[in-house]
């Protein structure tokens, strides 16, 4: 068996986990397995690395930002193969340069175009266990890219489609799943199965326990995800296509805080408009999310949408600069706000979800600023402050306590 196993940044935090997870990658290799392991950063690296950055400069250059964070993983992935080392196993590293893993050239959020296989398997051949950096690759200038944070889920479940592994298991500081944000919400239970298209929609919404393209590219390839603890030997969630255990009306809740609100107002009342505004910040490789548009003053309209808050001086630099071309008025800006999304496959034919959802909301007195829909998730645009109260309540309303 070929068996790809991803370690996420505090089970690799100190020389005591990196020691447990070399021995657990161990066990799989006596038993006669092929095991290559993704590492991410030790610990908080790459946010004290970021930190760094900004002390040196307000807005550093992408590029330079990937050149800078690539770093935290090379320093995993050296270190573990020392620490199979000490236990007589043999083990090689190797970045993204090495493998190669080819990307796109949109630093801090490329994509993985493809992976070469070779270098890999001539190592997995000589018997031993290799240690690959995620979340980096190279692009076709041979410059670093990274994927996003959080992208070495995507680094693991791309090596295990391109090898075509048996396994692909992502190791956390979790047991698996939850249906909310276990530390935010006392009362979530641990899914045993969600499907990939469940699971896609949690992670968009803010459930970081997995990178949303890993999933969107487990789904596209079929590699079934083990989702599981580093720190102990539960079951873990599985994550694949069908699942078979008893549905219910939703199967999570997920809570965004990184999105920033942004309003765009006065715009002419003509086709054409919205189109222009968006397709101007894709352009630029900003994500817009929830969007709404309404009725301005004297024959305008208003529109108003939200993006992550890493791109929000981007998408208004970029809004202001074409402002004559778009021909709006104003622009307006709104940080402290949160994204509180349901998620189920079981909202399909049951049409009272959302009223479901909207009076837990007003039970607890939340108000609800924007909301969006999709077949299978619901999501409202809340005041930060309330986030976390919204999303017991809504949480425990939909029956999901443990
Ligand atoms: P890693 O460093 O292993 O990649 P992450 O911090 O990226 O770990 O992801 C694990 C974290 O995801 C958990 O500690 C948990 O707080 C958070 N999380 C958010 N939503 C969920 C959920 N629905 N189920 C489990 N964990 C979740
Ligand atoms: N080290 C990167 C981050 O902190 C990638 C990852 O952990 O998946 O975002
Ligand atoms: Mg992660």
């Amino acid at each position: 068996m070929l068996i790809v196993k991803k370690f996420g940044g505090t089970s690799v935090a100190d020389k005591e986990r990196m020691f447990n997870v070399a021995n657990r990658c161990i066990e799989e290799y006596k038993k006669g397995n092929d095991v290559v392991v993704v590492l991410s950063a030790m610990g908080k690296y790459t946010d004290e690395l970021i930190s760094k950055a900004r002390d040196m400069d307000e807005r550093p250059p992408k590029r330079e930002m990937d050149m800078l964070l690539t770093i935290g993983e090379q320093m995993s992935v050296s270190l573990m193969a020392m620490a199979m080392h000490t236990l007589g196993v043999p083990a090689i590293s190797l970045n993204a340069f090495q493998v190669t893993m080819h990307t796109t050239s949109s630093h801090q959020n490329a994509r993985l175009k493809r992976i070469d296989t070779e270098r890999i398997r001539r190592e997995l051949d000589a018997r031993r266990i290799v240690i690959v950096t995620g979340f980096q690759g190279v692009d076709k200038y041979d410059d670093y890219t990274t994927l996003g944070r959080g992208g070495s889920d995507t680094t693991a479940v791309a090596l295990a489609a391109a090898l075509h592994a048996d396994a692909c298991e992502i190791y956390t500081d979790v047991d698996g799943v939850y249906t909310a944000d276990p530390r935010k919400v006392p009362t979530a239970r641990k899914l045993k199965e969600i499907t990939y298209d469940e699971m896609l929609d949690l992670a968009t919404s803010g459930a970081g326990v997995l990178h949303n393209r890993s999933v969107e590219m487990a789904k596209k390839y079929g590699v079934p995800l083990v989702v599981r603890s580093s720190l102990n030997n539960s079951e873990g969630t599985v994550v694949k296509e069908v699942v078979s255990v008893e549905r219910m009306l939703i199967s999570g809740v997920a809570l965004d805080t990184d999105a920033v609100r942004i309003a765009v107002l006065g715009l002419r009342d003509v086709p054409g408009v919205a189109f222009k505004v968006f397709d101007t910040l894709a352009k630029k490789n900003i994500n817009v999310d929830v969007i709404l548009q309404s009725i301005g003053r004297s024959g305008t309209k208003d529109i108003s949408f939200t993006v992550n808050k890493d791109d929000l001086e981007d998408a208004v630099a970029t809004l202001e600069e074409h402002k004559e071309r778009l021909g709006f008025k104003e622009l307006h800006s709104e940080r402290g706000i949160a994204k509180l999304s349901i998620v189920g496959s079981g909202m399909l034919s049951n049409p009272g979800v959302a009223a479901k959802m909207f009076e837990s909301l007003y039970n607890e007195g939340v108000n609800i600023n924007m909301i969006s829909t999709s077949e299978i998730r619901i999501t409202v645009l809340i005041s930060e402050k309330d986030g976390v109260r919204a999303m017991n309540a809504v949480h425990d309303a939909f029956g999901l306590a443990d």
